[in-house]
């Protein structure tokens, strides 16, 4: 698009979040344009409670599927909007709700009493099977009021789930899930790129492999990044491995430093092509039509209670040690 164009559509935007009082949530992954005319960037966990406190009648999420899904479970009575229903994510598919209801069976037929704790990157039918829904943001909280009879069993991303296991010296039964964007990080282009910047510091997302965590020096999500660069006062070198998109985000933050995007094997940078679907004029187009929108399913009850409990601190009702899913 030229810049004309873009600017006629960010204008048309603006206009019709006016006109059908939205608000525009966007992912720290999404494309700087996007991030740009959003009200509110943040990572999954600061987006999901930012969106209970929405006051307007329509949420645009500019992200990815299961994010609008969690936002229109903690606000069944708000319109939510993705610009693009096919933007999915390969974390989330790695980990189908039939297959995981298969695999609570056989742990519960063999006796292991268990519970589920689930990266928020999953569907709403598999939040639904689980006693707890973690971000990166808020998983060792979690994990630590998980009482110790109890088994882990954390779906859907293995090198999360490993370095969770790592940090709070919890055995957990892993899923074999991984993101496609973090898992493809080069270590060799890594390993040569703080050859080249030995002063640099290496910030990685946990969703990376333990390779890649290794040779780390800060470990922590997208909020978690943020904090971390604020805290050095020179102008600093940052290598990121995580999505390209949050170096823009954390330019806008924290100008002062220099970021450099860890490569991946296959690319220069790593982009997640899930998040790109959503684009200036879908974003438009979803706001001229009324669609897609996400529409309340019936899975969304149960999830949407995992959910309040687990990011929102709503009082537990169902995990008192007996809770189906968990033993
Ligand atoms: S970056 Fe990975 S985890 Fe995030 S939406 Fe894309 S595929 Fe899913």
């Amino acid at each position: 698009m030229s810049t004309a164009v873009v600017d006629d559509v960010v204008a048309e935007i603006k206009n019709l979040k006016k006109k059908i009082g939205a608000t525009i949530l966007a992912h720290y992954y999404q494309e700087s344009e996007i991030q740009e005319l959003a009200d509110i960037t943040g990572d999954s966990l600061k987006l999901a409670r930012e969106a209970t406190k929405v006051l307007s009648p329509v949420i645009v999420f500019c992200g990815v599927h299961f994010m609008a899904e969690t936002a229109k479970m903690l606000n069944p009575q708000k319109k939510v909007l993705l610009p693009d229903l096919e933007a999915g994510c390969s974390l989330s598919d790695s980990c189908p709700a039939d297959k995981l209801e298969r695999y609570q069976e056989m742990l519960r037929i063999n006796g292991r009493k268990f519970q589920t704790v689930t990266y928020i990157n999953s569907s709403a039918a598999v939040k639904a099977l689980s006693d707890w829904v973690v971000t990166s943001g808020n998983a060792e909280e979690i994990i630590r009021r998980v009482p110790e009879e109890y088994e882990i069993l954390f779906v859907p991303d293995q090198h999360l789930g490993r370095y969770l296991s790592e940090v709070t010296a919890r055995q957990m039964i892993l899923w074999n899930g991984s993101c496609m964007v973090h898992e493809i990080f080069s270590v060799h282009d890594l390993v040569r790129l703080k050859q080249k910047l030995p002063n640099a510091i290496t910030i990685a997302h946990p969703e990376c492999p333990k390779n890649i965590l290794e040779h780390t020096d800060f470990i922590g999500g997208t909020e978690a990044m943020i904090k971390h660069v604020s805290q050095f006062k020179e102008p600093t070198d940052f290598l990121v491995a995580t999505e390209a998109n949050m170096l823009w985000q954390l330019e806008s933050k924290c100008a002062r430093h220099r970021y450099h995007p860890v490569p991946g094997i296959t690319c220069a940078c790593n982009k997640c092509p899930h998040m790109a679907r959503n684009t200036l004029e879908k974003l438009r187009d979803c706001m001229l039509t009324g669609k897609p929108e996400i529409t309340w399913q019936p899975e969304f009850d149960k999830a949407r209670e995992v959910l309040e409990r687990s990011l929102l601190n709503v009082p537990a009702k169902a995990v008192s040690g007996g809770h189906p899913h968990g033993d």
